[in-house]
């Protein structure tokens, strides 16, 4: 079974016209037609399009800016969906590409865009293990003292001791209220307080222990109460 990503790029290595590249692959022309259309890729013209010279040609041959400070990748895919870029007989990925022209070194390991836009190759927006690295100790230097047991991966039941089902039983009074240990029970302040915008008094009277236990957890935590 010959993939659209195939199809992709013996249209976009040589100047090929959509029948040539049916034959060669032995598909059929108007799946070819679609392919080109989907990848964004002119139609044939005999001679018309010339071949580039340069990796900074075939680059910016490739890409369109959009809105956003985005660049949209319009030429073929590897078969992983990771932008392909080709010289010749030579190619790289679009992103190791664009992040060499952007920092001005090699990308190290997996490198991919965080921006959020569909395989974005603007340089500034993507992302290398070292950057990768350097931002998630940033966002751990910041995190306050103590809140590190909030933001459990997403689908996880059990969080750093914490039964996070038995919590959100006790949070949402869902008899028969499980019991809760130390941990589950300081874990709950702290999402109360911060989620479910509770008073102390409140959030003792659900978890069965003192307001003013709330309240020290709560500083423990980094957390004011904000209330008056
Ligand atoms: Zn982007």
């Amino acid at each position: 079974m010959i993939t659209r990503e195939e199809i992709a790029a013996a249209l976009d290595g040589t100047d090929r016209s959509n029948l040539d590249v049916a034959r060669t692959l032995g598909v059929g022309p108007a799946r070819v037609r679609r392919v080109r259309a989907a990848a964004g890729l002119p139609p044939y013209q005999r001679g018309r399009r010339r071949s580039c010279a340069t990796w900074e040609e075939a680059f910016a041959a490739r890409t369109v800016a959009v809105e956003g400070g985005h660049l949209q990748w319009t030429g073929p895919l590897s078969e992983h969906g990771t932008p392909l870029l080709r010289l010749g007989l030579e190619a790289e990925t679009a992103y190791r590409y664009a992040f060499r022209i952007h920092h001005g070194r090699e990308a190290e390991g997996k490198t991919n865009p965080t921006c959020g836009y569909p395989r974005c190759v603007a340089g500034g927006h993507l992302e290398d293990r070292v950057i990768r690295e350097e931002r998630r100790a940033e966002e751990e230097r910041r995190r306050p003292k103590g809140r590190g047991l909030l933001d459990p991966p997403a689908g996880a039941t059990w969080h750093r001791d914490v039964d996070l089902i038995a919590v959100e039983r006790v949070m949402r009074g869902a008899q028969p209220l499980p019991v809760l240990n130390e941990a589950e029970q300081r874990y709950a302040v702290v999402v109360m307080t911060r989620d479910a915008d509770l008073g102390a008094e409140e959030i003792g009277e659900r978890l069965g222990i003192a307001a003013r236990t709330v309240v020290r957890w709560r500083d423990e935590a980094g957390l004011s109460d904000g209330r008056p």
